[in-house]
């Protein structure tokens, strides 16, 4: 592409992206999520443009071990959204290469109906990177989404580490999604990872309803104790035969209406941006660092000598410090 001609035809695809046209979201997407340089600046104009029409989506995030059912459950749960009128985005965090590994189409077609429908978007994650890039990515995501007027974003990403906390910094309801398994609660609970959770649902509730309502039980009495004495709602519910979903959207709604009216709502999202700004601020620092040629000829070494007891950490990082200044 010619700079040139970049400034026009990316106010077109500004307009058309609020038109809502598929095409044209899914090609500002490959633009933001692009990694060439040329590329960057014409990623924020065009971002910068959207950002007033950004912001009126809710914000849902979704976790859970692999195989509790997000997939089967984003289905049930989007089309059940679609039918009363909702336009729905599904976006992944995922730094493994679970989901760019092709997977996707595993999960598509856990979500053939929602892939059809065209009231919705979905989009894996981005190919490669940190998980702070991905982050970073999803969320320009996300308000390109939002702009293209999709009004309930999910946010999905697998269970495992810090990718929830990712999801938990880019969302305004977090729902976490568990197995009815006797322990499991208590693994979620060690792993920090209920603190996060603003709704838990336990699926597979068709399974064994009796291990299901035991698992919540032991749930509530858990978030009850950690959370004060509200404690987190907890639902039951089966993602494959479709049950509890409207009453999931029920919480969901309620959660957020009580976090507006107590102004958390507003809060929680200034400090997302600012969580943001600072992540953008580190990553590139960080990216500067390490491109800097009088720190690259040494880093290496440095490293090694770190990890071999030859040089302190502190004297390490000073000198880096030092020779990036220069
Ligand atoms: P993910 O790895 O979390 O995305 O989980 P999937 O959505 O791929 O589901 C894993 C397996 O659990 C699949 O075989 C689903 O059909 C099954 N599954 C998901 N939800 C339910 C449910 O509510 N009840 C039952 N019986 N099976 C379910």
């Amino acid at each position: 592409m010619k700079p040139s001609d970049s400034e026009p035809m990316d106010e077109a695809l500004a307009q058309a992206v609020c038109d809502g046209d598929r095409r044209a979201l899914a090609r500002a997407i490959t633009l933001v999520e692009s990694t060439l340089p040329e590329h960057a600046a014409r990623a924020q104009a065009l971002l910068a443009r959207l950002l007033p029409h950004t912001g009126k989506a809710l914000r849902v995030g979704l976790s859970g071990v692999p195989g509790v059912g997000k997939s089967t459950f984003i289905e049930s749960f989007g089309l059940h959204l679609t039918a009363a009128g909702h336009r729905v985005a599904v976006l992944a965090v995922d730094p493994s290469s679970r989901v760019s590994g092709g997977s996707i189409l595993g999960d598509k077609t856990r979500m053939e109906g929602l892939a059809r429908d065209g009231a919705a978007f979905i989009r894996p994650s981005p190919a490669a990177g940190t998980l702070g890039g991905v982050a970073a990515r999803t969320r320009e995501v996300m308000l390109l989404a939002e702009a293209s007027g999709y009004d309930v974003v999910i946010i999905e990403t697998v269970g495992v580490g810090q990718s929830e906390t990712a999801v938990a910094d880019l969302c305004d309801a977090f729902v976490l999604l568990q197995l009815p398994n006797a322990g499991d609660e208590l693994q979620a609970m060690k792993k920090g990872v209920v603190e996060l959770a603003d709704i838990i649902a336990i699926n597979k509730r068709d399974i064994d309803p009796a291990a299901s309502a035991r698992a919540a039980q032991a749930l509530r009495t858990a978030t009850h104790l950690l959370a004060g004495s509200a404690g987190v709602p907890v639902l039951e519910i089966s993602a494959l035969k479709r049950e509890g979903i409207a009453e999931l959207w029920d919480a969901v709604q309620v959660f957020v209406a009580r976090e507006k009216d107590d102004g958390r709502f507003e809060l929680r999202r200034s400090r997302q941006a600012l969580a943001w700004l600072e992540d953008e601020v580190q990553r590139a620092l960080r990216a500067r660092f390490e491109a800097h040629p009088a720190v690259r000829e040494v880093l290496q070494p440095y490293r090694a000598a770190v990890a071999q007891g030859e040089l302190t950490p502190t004297q390490a990082a000073a000198d880096l410090l030092r020779r990036f200044e220069i």
